[in-house]
């Protein structure tokens, strides 16, 4: 590939990163001391509670943490109405400190104030003034004993409460004695708009009046379709945090409580929030839940994959009951491999079919379909921008998002680019952009993207086929093998089936272990 659209390429997060982050040089070999991979772990307030509040609690805690190759730890300040102690704190501090560890806080948004109508009980009101107080001494009390605090995935609204309503329809947030006009009258724009200002005021404005030093970090869920809905707005608080990370807790498709999303979708998020946040993509984030020891792993490759520079290994705690021991024995087996693996993907960019999910674009009836067509084989290069520059492209309903959307789609048709196209957008684009072109394909998804994962090999071949002409490769390979390919001809093939893949890269004959992977380093 020697054309143009070589400069849309991403390039890996941590090669941006390396540039802002200030690396001492060991003397010895004249590299740098910043490491390849970080793993992390993080202690609930509750963890705190019962695990830091003794000597040997905490001895056991540094002895497992180096055990699993962690190196820095989240100490949470605040969980579920529970506030930890504040000498326990400083003390779990000083010892993590004192054995070499790096050292942050944690703030999780649960059971603070007035509970939201919605998920009650556990997410607040965040309309209600008194409810906007105590958090902000949540926050001032956490900026008050660390330099860099983590936000779990909770720092969102569902409330639906009248004066939440009242305020929608008035279309206006209210922070202290600030008032803020919203764009429209829906939940969303509400939503949206509340959690931006409050986010400013009394989440960043009160931590760093208390700390000027400190940083702030949003840890974005996994349900990314979902985000606008409850209020997470990755474009504007992205840019208002100083760190943002990405939820990559895919757990097991066939987990009846915690099941239905699919390992790729690790990869996509972390891809896609990471051309977002560039350099202030801090790291992803899994957990034991609903996980076998395999798919365990499985999360923690798609998030080095998918160029993360830490992984954090949610929670110490939940380690060490249920299938947390044996995930954790089996990602410390996987650990050398892991760390060899993440330094070969900073080193190059990856290329792939652009797939466009602009920020806040509904789903409708394709619900995180980039998920499933991950999964079919095509290496996909997430994107929240019209990929005009790039060489092959897929578009789903998302993509109406864009209200320049048929204009740029029509020229990228008549560029002759390869474009895979789901069913539901083509019917709404009917009229609009003529799809009765050659290198147009149209994906039958029907409303159900999960239904992709029955699509037999003989079918996929025929889809990947002029895609990949358009990255120079070709692959045959059955259903749930996924394909990452780089600028440079390296490439790394994950097989999520329980048996061994028959697979055929650039006309190579290979075959992947049964939930393994295959990688090659050019
Ligand atoms: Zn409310």
């Amino acid at each position: 590939m020697r054309d143009r659209s070589e400069v849309w390429f991403l390039f890996p997060l941590s090669a941006l990163a390396m540039l802002c982050l200030c690396c001492a040089p060991t003397a010895a070999r004249g590299e740098t001391s910043t490491p390849v991979h970080v793993f992390s772990t993080l202690f609930t307030a509750q963890d705190v509670r019962g695990h830091l509040s003794t000597e040997q609690g905490i001895d056991a805690a540094i002895d497992w943490c180096k055990k699993t190759s962690v190196t820095k730890v989240y100490i949470e300040v605040f969980r579920d109405g529970y506030q930890a102690d504040r000498a326990a704190l400083l003390h779990a501090k000083e010892r993590f400190l004192a054995a070499g560890f790096a050292v942050s806080g944690c703030v999780t948004t649960t059971k603070v104030g007035k509970s939201s109508t919605g998920w009650k009980g556990t997410i607040s009101c965040y309309t209600d003034p008194a409810t906007q107080e105590k958090l902000q001494a949540i926050f001032e009390y956490a900026a008050g004993l660390f330099d860099e605090i983590m936000i779990d995935d909770f720092w969102f609204t569902d409330c639906a409460c009248p004066d939440c309503d009242a305020a929608r329809r008035a279309k206006t947030v209210t922070v202290g004695s600030q008032k803020y006009p919203v764009a429209g009258d829906t939940w969303e724009d509400y939503r949206c708009e509340l959690m931006v200002r409050v986010s400013r005021d009394r989440v960043l404005g009160a931590a760093k009046r208390t700390n000027p030093k400190v940083r702030l970090i949003i840890k974005y869920p996994q349900w990314y379709d979902n985000f606008h809905e409850r209020g997470y707005e990755v474009i504007r608080e992205t840019a208002d945090f100083d760190i943002i990370w990405v939820g990559t807790e895919t757990r097991d498709y066939q987990d009846k409580r915690w099941g239905g999303t699919v390992q790729y979708e690790a990869y996509f998020i972390m891809r896609w929030l990471g051309g977002i946040g560039g350099p202030k993509c801090g790291g992803g984030w899994f957990d034991w839940l609903g996980t076998t020891e395999r798919t365990y792993v499985e999360q923690a490759r798609q998030t080095i994959l998918a160029g993360a520079r830490e992984s954090t290994l949610f929670c110490y705690g939940g380690l060490q009951r249920d299938t947390g021991p044996k995930d954790v024995e089996a990602l410390r087996a996987n650990i050398p491999e892991l760390i060899a693996v993440a330094k070969e993907v900073q080193r190059r960019p990856i290329i792939g079919i652009a797939a466009y999910k602009p920020a806040n674009s509904h789903p409708e009836g394709e619900s995180r379909i980039f998920d499933f067509v991950g999964m079919l084989g095509l290496p996909l290069a997430p994107c929240h921008e019209f990929p005009a520059d790039a060489p092959a492209a897929f578009f789903s309903v998302h993509a109406l998002k864009d209200a320049g959307l048929a204009a740029k789609l029509s020229a990228f048709i008549a560029a002759g680019k390869p474009v895979l196209i789901t069913d539901g957008l083509a019917q709404r684009l009917s009229g609009q952009v003529d799809l009765a072109r050659p290198n147009v394909q149209v994906l039958s998804v029907k409303g159900k993207p999960k239904s992709l994962l029955d699509l037999p090999e003989g079918d996929l071949t025929a889809l990947r086929a002029p895609l990949l002409r358009a990255l120079g490769a070709s692959f045959v390979a059955p259903n749930q093998v996924a394909l990452y390919l780089f600028r440079d001809g390296s490439y790394v093939i994950e097989n999520f089936t329980d048996v061994p893949a028959a697979v055929e890269l650039n006309g190579k004959r290979l075959t992947v272990p049964a939930r393994g992977w295959l990688h090659q380093w050019n």
